[in-house]
């Protein structure tokens, strides 16, 4: 079964809600507690002090702010930082359950090969001898991280392909990318300042983006209210858990988003309620009305809808350009409430450069997820913590578990800020264990080494003067006396946050209205999975096999 980032929220949220209002899920915490207690592979803490620190979660990119508590030196508990600027105290059941993952029966201890018991030195020699041999390819499923700049740094120096493999909420973002000519990864959603989000099949209340950002807005500014400041139009075919509580929910016809677009778009411009007057799409209002399933009069009043109470923005499931030019007639690109371009305080790694034909070797960083199957040519060495089964990788390197490695967490995928924050060793990393920073590293001593990467952006956000350090309580990055002070606070578990950029252009120019994309639209638990999880901690593991607050993924795909 696999498993999504999105999964785990819902049940996150399905947990929250059953808590509140019904008896069921005091039984089944219950049980959770008995259970995981007789999992034999879940340790017993030593006697010890209990402590609680802080820490951004390193298990998926949102970097959620967590409060750890330590019991004689291993975390024991997990729980969300009430004043966290971006997470406001909510995590995902993962991360709740985060500290039992380390034990987990799954966790890689020993170097695989071609599926047998093999070493670290074995490893080190067969990939120095491929890259000696041809060209290597570095994938990174989470860009912009300070181990990113070794693995980029590794693969330019040796004639490779640095490649990056985004989660589908930067893919949501690559039309505007394509058309401003500013990487993905600089944009996000302003959602703070929209008044209309018009939601083609992103799951914005189960699971999308950042825990509790988006979830905290709505319930402010739209729960319960039948005119609401904050108005969620949502459209997808079924009615799923944000459709059922969104302002308004269009059933469109199945793989049909991209014609619902081009008919509002063919509203949008001849009833001149945008500024805009094109492209527009071939396909006329009929013609689309018919393929969408809709009558054209619903459609018009959805149009008139998205712009009687602004700024509106369209937030789409996948990359489909067809939806996402409607944020350009709707002048929603570069404006508040809309797209917008992130400050650069930190400079931007993670452009991933050209793949070339052919590989002697890939090597597949612990971020990319699981499920990715790698390259069929050369020869693959892939890092996990987790064995997740059916391995099509030659090598298997086993990599530190969560809060085993010293890390930093650069702006989540969704965020409209610029953030940072620095997740420290909390425990030993196991000497069994390897970053591929740290393999690259001893092929390459000359590689940017992780801690000075850290260092040097810390740097990097003192000099620039700018935006606020969160760490229990706010203090401007201008009220620093120092880098080291800066960085002592984020090593805390604090959060940088930057200031929105002012005057940030970015333009978007359409010619022509863009085909559709000719895809199937993504699996709803595809949606946010930028970390898969391999494997499942216990309580994860008992809210899908025994709850019925939650669907289980498949029966939701069924
Ligand atoms: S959403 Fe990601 S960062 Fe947040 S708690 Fe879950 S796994 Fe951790």
């Amino acid at each position: 079964m696999k498993f999504s980032r999105r999964d785990l929220l819902i049940g996150t949220a399905g947990v929250t809600a059953g808590i509140v209002f019904t008896p069921v899920p005091w039984k089944l915490l219950g049980d959770v507690s008995i259970w995981s207690q007789n999992w034999s592979w879940i340790p017993q803490p030593a006697h010890g002090p209990v402590e609680t620190t802080l820490s951004p979660c390193t298990l998926c990119a949102a970097g959620c702010g967590m409060r750890v508590r330590m019991a004689a030196g291993f975390p024991v508990g997990i729980s969300g930082v009430a004043n966290h600027p971006l997470t406001k105290g909510a995590l995902c059941t993962l991360g709740y359950a985060a500290h039992q993952l380390n034990w987990h029966p799954a966790r890689l201890l020993r170097v695989r090969h071609s599926g047998r018991a093999s070493s670290w030195p074995e490893a080190q020699a067969a990939f120095a001898a491929a890259c000696a041999e041809g060209p290597i390819a570095v994938m990174d499923g989470r860009p912009g991280r300070a181990a990113s700049v070794a693995l980029e740094t590794f693969a330019a120096k040796h004639n490779g392909s640095y490649q990056t493999v985004p989660g589908p909420e930067t893919q949501a973002l690559a039309p505007y990318a394509a058309w401003s000519g500013v990487p993905a990864s600089t944009l996000g959603y302003d959602l703070e300042n929209a008044r209309t989000i018009v939601s083609f099949g992103a799951p914005l209340l189960d699971g999308w983006g950042t825990p509790g950002r988006f979830t905290r807005l709505w319930s402010a500014r739209a729960a319960g209210q039948s005119d609401p400041q904050l108005r969620l139009i949502q459209i997808e075919p079924v009615l799923s858990h944000t459709a059922a509580r969104a302002w308004r929910w269009l059933a469109v016809r199945e793989g049909t988003q991209g014609a619902l677009a081009a008919a509002l778009a063919r509203v949008l411009v001849e009833e001149h309620l945008v500024k805009a007057q094109g492209p527009l799409p071939e396909m006329t209002l009929e013609q689309a009305a018919v393929q969408a399933g809709l009558p054209i009069a619903e459609i018009r009043d959805l149009a008139h809808a998205m712009v009687e109470h602004g700024p509106t923005v369209v937030i789409t499931s996948d990359g489909d350009p067809a939806v996402a030019a409607l944020n350009v007639l709707l002048g929603a690109v570069g404006t508040p409430g809309g797209i917008i371009l992130k400050s650069k305080v930190i400079p931007r790694h993670g452009a991933a450069s050209t793949a070339p034909a052919k590989f002697r070797a890939t090597v597949i960083d612990a971020s990319v997820p699981w499920d990715l199957i790698p390259p069929a040519q050369g020869e693959v060495f892939r890092f996990a913590t987790w064995d997740g089964g059916d391995s099509k990788a030659d090598w298997l390197l086993p990599s530190p578990g969560f809060l085993e490695e010293l890390t930093d967490i650069p702006t989540a995928p969704t965020s409209a800020t610029e953030t940072y924050a620095i997740a420290t060793d909390l425990l030993a990393q196991p000497q069994e264990t390897q970053t591929a920073a740290q393999f690259l590293r001893k092929i390459d001593a000359s590689l940017p080494d992780v801690d000075k990467s850290i260092h040097a952006r810390c740097e990097q956000i003192f000099q620039a003067r700018l935006g606020t350090i969160y760490a229990g309580q706010s203090k401007p990055v201008a009220q620093f006396e120092s880098a080291a002070k800066l960085e002592e606070q984020l090593r805390k578990g604090g959060v940088w946050l930057s200031e929105p950029p002012r005057n940030a252009t970015l333009h978007c120019a359409l010619k022509i209205w863009p085909a559709a994309a000719a895809t199937a639209p993504a699996a709803p638990t595809d949606w946010t999975s930028t970390w898969a999880p391999p494997v499942l901690p216990p309580l994860a593991a008992k809210l899908y096999q025994e709850s019925t607050v939650r669907e289980a993924p498949a029966r939701r795909l069924a």
